[in-house]
């Protein structure tokens, strides 16, 4: 079958992969150099540090040639042994995920249950860690973006919380979503395991994991003895202290990423975080003036990098989705697991701007009067007046 030619660009409004800007394409069109040669190690050096920034950590930050899920792992086998015990809250879709890595390598997961309707309670985590006076837990781990809900976390509220039960564990955090799109502070929040990915926030293609760490957590995996090897920290740090990488990295995508993090610091990084917060409002604007429902229900845990929006009771997301690729080639985020079929996700993180979320809201608004769902019409003019610079006439 041949898949018809349709003018102009597609939507991709899922939260994640986000649509690469030009220049980080531009950037990554280059041919391949020697990754053991003198140019590389400049391009080695300017990423391993430029990334810092991004992080806003002093500490190391390792970039693995993997998907998300492969510094989820990197995270796991470096600090924790088969039996350890760990602290996890299911936010949702991702945190249940993680939740069944750290199974597989045999880690004893206390998980606290979640309507996947708001971020991770400090509370909850607080009343574990005090009912554990002999530290049995070696890690706190939460998602902070949880992409499958639209719900984000307070982490400096959780770091906050673990200091209040003075308790010594670990604190993992899950970015991949949110990094580069959210204000997140690695060093400050005493994060000990960042973990991230390249698709969404940073704009990049798949292909780039990342794990920032702290002096705690470095300390932590030198203890370790459990096995494990590509995902080693040490072989990576030792290479990395000179600019190059243990096995073949990703060279293209490593431009694309010296191209993305001048991007972000160009525009500031708080701007970059107002952004988002101001094209989540819209979004939320919108959502509210065609009387549908947020998934999130808790306003303080908005995710400003998406928005879950549930389907009217009777009326399935995923025929919606469809009628929306087929008439207006727009990709909107499936709902997912339990939520499939029941929720849609709308992208507004990375490479977006005002113009262009009004673009993607007017292509919701009319496909759901083609898919026949109940709602107001005036969800873009309700975004038009929150993006707008001046006052209404
Ligand atoms: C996308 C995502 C992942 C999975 O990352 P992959 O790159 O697909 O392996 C994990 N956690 C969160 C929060 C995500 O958004």
């Amino acid at each position: 079958m041949t898949v018809r030619r349709q003018a102009g660009r597609h939507v991709l409004q899922i939260p994640g992969p986000s649509p690469i800007p030009e220049r980080v394409l531009r950037a990554i069109d280059m041919p391949v150099i020697d990754h053991r040669g003198p140019e590389f190690g400049e391009l080695g050096r300017a990423t391993l540090d430029g990334i810092k920034q991004i992080f806003k950590t002093e500490n190391p930050v390792l970039i693995y040639p993997s998907s998300g899920t492969g510094a989820w792992e990197a995270a796991i086998v470096n600090v924790l042994s088969p039996g350890d015990k760990v602290l996890m809250v299911e936010t949702g879709h991702f945190a249940a995920m993680w939740r069944a890595m750290a199974l597989r390598w045999k880690i004893d997961v206390d998980f606290i249950p979640g309507d996947w309707r708001r971020g991770a309670s400090p509370a909850a985590i607080e009343e574990k860690l005090r009912e554990d006076s002999r530290h049995a837990i070696k890690a706190v781990m939460v998602v902070h973006n949880e992409t499958s809900t639209g719900s984000i976390s307070d982490i400096k509220a959780v770091r906050a919380a673990m200091d209040d039960a003075r308790h010594p564990a670990l604190l993992l955090v899950d970015t991949i979503s949110s990094l580069g799109s959210a204000d997140y502070r690695h060093d400050e929040w005493g994060v000990d395991v960042t973990v991230s990915g390249s698709q969404k926030g940073l704009m990049l293609p798949s292909g780039l994991g990342f794990n920032a760490v702290s002096q705690k957590a470095l300390a932590a995996a030198r203890k370790n003895d459990a096995p494990r090897s590509y995902w080693d920290w040490q072989d990576m740090l030792k290479s990395n202290a000179t600019g190059y990488f243990p096995y073949t990295p990703a060279t293209n995508l490593l431009y694309g990423l010296r191209a993305a993090i001048d991007m972000l610091l160009e525009e500031g990084l708080d701007n970059v975080f107002a952004r988002h917060q101001r094209l989540a409002a819209a979004t939320r604007a919108a959502v509210g003036a065609w009387g549908l429902e947020l998934l999130c229900e808790a306003p303080s845990d908005y995710s400003p990098v998406l928005t879950a929006v549930l389907m009217p009771p009777g009326h399935d997301a995923d025929r919606f989705r469809k009628i929306l690729l087929e008439n207006y080639d727009m990709s909107l985020g499936a709902g997912l697991s339990k939520l499939a079929g029941k929720a849609f996700r709308i992208g507004h993180l990375g490479e977006c701007n005002e113009l262009s979320l009004i673009s993607a809201l007017g292509g919701v608004e009319m496909a759901l009067s083609d898919a026949g769902a109940p709602h107001q019409p005036g969800g873009v003019a309700a975004a038009l007046r929150t993006l707008r610079r001046s006052e209404e006439p």
